[in-house]
């Protein structure tokens, strides 16, 4: 390993620099996975440790008894209406689906699948090393009242910009344990507030995602009754992630897609740190291989996994390096660094980046709940522009090269967060999008 940090083209540095929405996409595209990749097997023992939990989050959460206890969201088709959201002509007969886990129930995002899988996987290991337990137990023995008195001994926490946060919290204190989470004090009081509420210690610390990371690193370090849960390279997280392709794929026969190579899979997801958005694609990497495509979706000041695989290393190379500033109003999004466990296998099975300026992102959450009557909070809108990248000239030389005829192909946008945003804040967004909507269609009227 190099002792420098990486560096990037210089073309690639001016044109991220000038932060416009831009596709990037991804020369190692098929490269050999790095040795020690996650297995499949491991995406299937978490897929069954969900499965084993259905019953037990029935009883902690009533709400889900209509779902039996599964963290899911649907498929919606998009641009049915007679309005059509996408109006570009070659999109009109595309098939085109929304993903909704801005509607996951409890935690209101993406992070319920990641989140609630990891603390489930910590409370059955501390259960099975107590002996409450045998393996592969139905998870249900998890809410006795003599596993509650256990779980009271320990402490999970998380650093997190917002969701992270509630995932964790809810899930860890349902269960009983102690739960702290870090935020920096920028994240939306809302969430702190929630937290609060069900009994979450809740620290606040200056600086931005990272500092609120290192912060929660270094207190669980102290205590071997503490686990951290650790969104920039944590295996459990990304199993939980994963473990979503098998539903995925069965919407999908429902909905009657058929997915092979001449009828691929294209998948546009918002892109952190990459925890969420690369399981993803590697629990669809492993149903659908060469038929499914994947492309993140990243703010013009954070491109944090863009800059990490275009940097070709195992070094670390964060958006600062190369002169942004990690500011945007998509705070699920606003990560420097990308996960390093995540990088090295998506160097290897995503197809692209594209990047989201903060108006684009209202624009696109006005314009979902005015078609569609879907509300989504702005990081959850950076993937809506998916189908139009691929669909444009600069991507034309990947299309060729895969030979993908969009006529055939499946859209699916997934939409990551919205659905606990208090009322107030969504109509704030809601606002600051019809005002660039109207700003954008001047001159149409
Ligand atoms: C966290 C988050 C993402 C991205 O997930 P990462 O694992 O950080 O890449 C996308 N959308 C929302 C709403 C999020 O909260």
């Amino acid at each position: 390993m190099s002792e420098h940090k990486p560096s990037l083209q210089p073309d690639l540095i001016q044109q991220l620099q000038q932060k416009k929405a831009m596709l990037w996409l991804n020369p190692h595209l098929g490269r050999e996975l790095p040795d020690h990749a996650i297995t499949s097997a491991a995406i299937q023992t978490a897929q069954a440790r969900l499965k084993r939990s259905q019953a037990l989050l029935c009883h902690l959460f009533p709400e889900l008894v209509q779902h039996q206890g599964l963290i899911e969201s649907a498929l919606l088709p998009l641009n049915q209406a007679e309005q059509k959201l996408f109006t570009q002509p070659e999109l009109a007969d595309q098939a085109i689906y929304l993903k909704a886990d801005h509607a996951l129930p409890i935690a209101g995002s993406i992070k319920a699948r990641g989140g609630f899988h990891e603390v489930i996987a910590i409370a059955e290991k501390i259960a099975l090393e107590q002996q409450l337990i045998v393996a592969d137990q139905d998870l249900i023995a998890l809410a006795s009242p003599q596993a509650k008195t256990l779980f009271a001994e320990y402490t999970i926490s998380v650093g997190s910009t917002g969701n992270l946060g509630l995932s964790i919290g809810i899930m860890a204190a349902a269960l009983g344990f102690k739960a702290v989470v870090h935020m920096s004090v920028e994240a939306k009081e809302w969430k702190k507030q929630r937290l609060r509420d069900r009994g979450v210690q809740v620290i606040e610390h200056r600086g931005d995602y990272a500092a609120a990371v290192a912060g929660g690193r270094a207190e669980a370090e102290a205590n071997p009754k503490c686990h951290f849960v650790d969104d920039e390279q944590s295996e459990l997280l990304f199993l939980g992630y994963a473990a979503c392709a098998e539903y995925l794929a069965i919407q999908l026969k429902q909905q009657q897609r058929i997915i092979d190579r001449e009828h691929p899979l294209i998948v546009y997801v918002p892109c952190g740190v990459g925890g969420a958005p690369g399981g993803i694609c590697y629990g669809l990497k492993a149903i659908f291989g060469d038929a499914v495509h994947c492309f993140f979706a990243e703010p013009v000041a954070a491109p944090c996994m863009l800059v990490q695989l275009a940097a070709n290393s195992d070094q670390p190379l964060s958006v600062y390096d190369i002169g942004l500033d990690n500011k945007t109003e998509a705070d699920g999004l606003a990560v420097g660094l990308a996960s390093v466990l995540v990088s090295p296998l998506m160097r290897a099975q995503l197809s692209g980046v594209f990047t989201v300026e903060d108006p684009q992102l209202y624009n696109a959450l006005y314009q979902l709940k005015q078609f569609e009557n879907i509300e989504v909070e702005p990081s959850a809108a950076a993937a809506l522009q998916g189908p139009v990248w691929i669909n444009h000239p600069v991507a034309q030389d990947y299309v060729l090269a895969h030979h993908i005829d969009l006529q055939k192909a499946t859209h699916v946008i997934w939409s990551t967060g919205g659905c606990l945003v208090p009322q107030v804040e969504m109509q704030k967004f809601q606002k600051m999008g019809q005002e660039i909507y109207f700003s954008q269609h001047k001159e149409l009227c």
